[in-house]
């Protein structure tokens, strides 16, 4: 208990948590899906607070352009090639020995929800797309474990906390998922490294509240932020539970957890990149994958991926079976591409 007495002092000294909280929270596990502008602020405060098991999972590799407001990456990542969960667990990992910390390199959808968030005490939301959001909504409600929303564009930012019967859902708020261009992303309209870290610390607070049951302080509103023009809006949605007839949390119509079949495809915001997965292709043999391809391309290869270049379309290939490529926003054009070069 050395660590206690020492590395935590501060935290324990603060009178909402004390010792006993600083254990509850040394026993607890939480979940970060999605390790960029938000995952690598909340990861990196729940590990320095001590929560004793953090599963961190992405589906991405690092670029240049994340350095801005991505906390945990550096150029040497970039030129490893590294996933992003794997370069958060080796950071996060030398920050804090006493904990476990696990970077999944995964994308995480209906078929693996399960099992990747399995017994955790909660969710932290580091996505950037709504699909994700409402899978990972329907999942908590269904399942009774909390989970904390939080987005950013530009200099603005909304967070919400979503605990299943107490509060309304995710759907409750959002209603329908917003129209893929309706919304500006941070291709079209930026965003600012603060924002997200003034969002992913609120969500940290709010994680620690609940998983030290103090539901007292637990923000029950949605919280608006434009850090550029210096506002704070709470936004009461205590009535949205009663007047909604919400899919979800009434109804418990759980669509995003059901299942589909063939090949999955997603666009990548921010990326012009089409990310294609086959449910059938199973594990892909990377080494093998490379000695097809090497006669008519350049190959790069390591233990978490393989990339090469056809064309003006660039290629990032994972174990799992799921392949980047950029170049295209169409999701035929990068499933025929898929079929082409990886043969599933
Ligand atoms: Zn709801």
């Amino acid at each position: 208990m050395e660590q206690l007495n020492d590395r935590y002092s501060r935290q324990t000294l603060f009178q909402h948590i004390g010792e006993e909280r600083q254990k509850i929270l040394m026993n607890s596990s939480a979940v970060v899906i999605g390790c960029g502008a938000l995952g690598t602020v909340s990861s990196s405060y729940l590990t320095r607070a001590g929560i004793g098991q953090i599963r961190i999972i992405d589906r991405d590799f690092i670029e240049e352009s994340n350095l801005q407001r991505q906390i945990l990456f550096d150029e040497n990542d970039i030129s490893e090639n590294l996933p992003k969960a794997i370069a958060a667990q080796r950071k996060l990992q030398k920050i804090n020995t006493n904990i476990k910390i696990e970077g999944i390199v995964s994308d995480i959808n209906y078929s693996n929800i399960d099992e990747l968030t399995k017994d955790v005490d909660i969710i932290i939301d580091g996505t950037d797309n709504f699909e994700t959001r409402f899978l990972i909504n329907d999942y908590c409600v269904k399942n009774s474990v909390p989970w904390i929303y939080g987005a950013c564009i530009g200099s603005r930012g909304l967070v919400m906390n979503i605990i299943p019967s107490e509060t309304p859902c995710l759907r409750c708020v959002f209603e329908t998922m917003p129209q893929i261009g309706s919304f500006p992303t941070c291709d079209t309209a930026g965003v600012i490294g603060p924002i997200a870290g003034i969002i992913a610390s609120i969500q940290v607070t709010e994680a620690i509240k609940i998983l030290t049951k103090d539901y007292v302080s637990v923000n029950k509103k949605l919280l608006e932020i434009d850090v550029w023009d210096t506002k704070f809006k709470q936004i009461d949605i205590s009535e949205l539970k009663e007047v909604n007839n919400c899919p979800t949390c009434k109804l418990h119509n759980y669509k995003f957890l059901e299942a589909e079949d063939g090949i999955m495809t997603t666009f990548l915001c921010g990326k012009s990149a089409v990310q294609v997965m086959s449910r059938n292709a199973g594990n892909i043999d990377l080494e093998q994958l490379e000695h097809r391809l090497v006669p008519i391309t350049d190959v790069s290869r390591n233990a978490f991926m393989l990339k090469f270049k056809i064309k003006n379309h660039e290629f990032t290939v994972f174990p799992d079976g799921r392949a980047i490529i950029t170049g295209t926003a169409d999701s035929s054009t990068a499933r025929n591409l898929y079929s082409k070069y990886l043969g599933m």
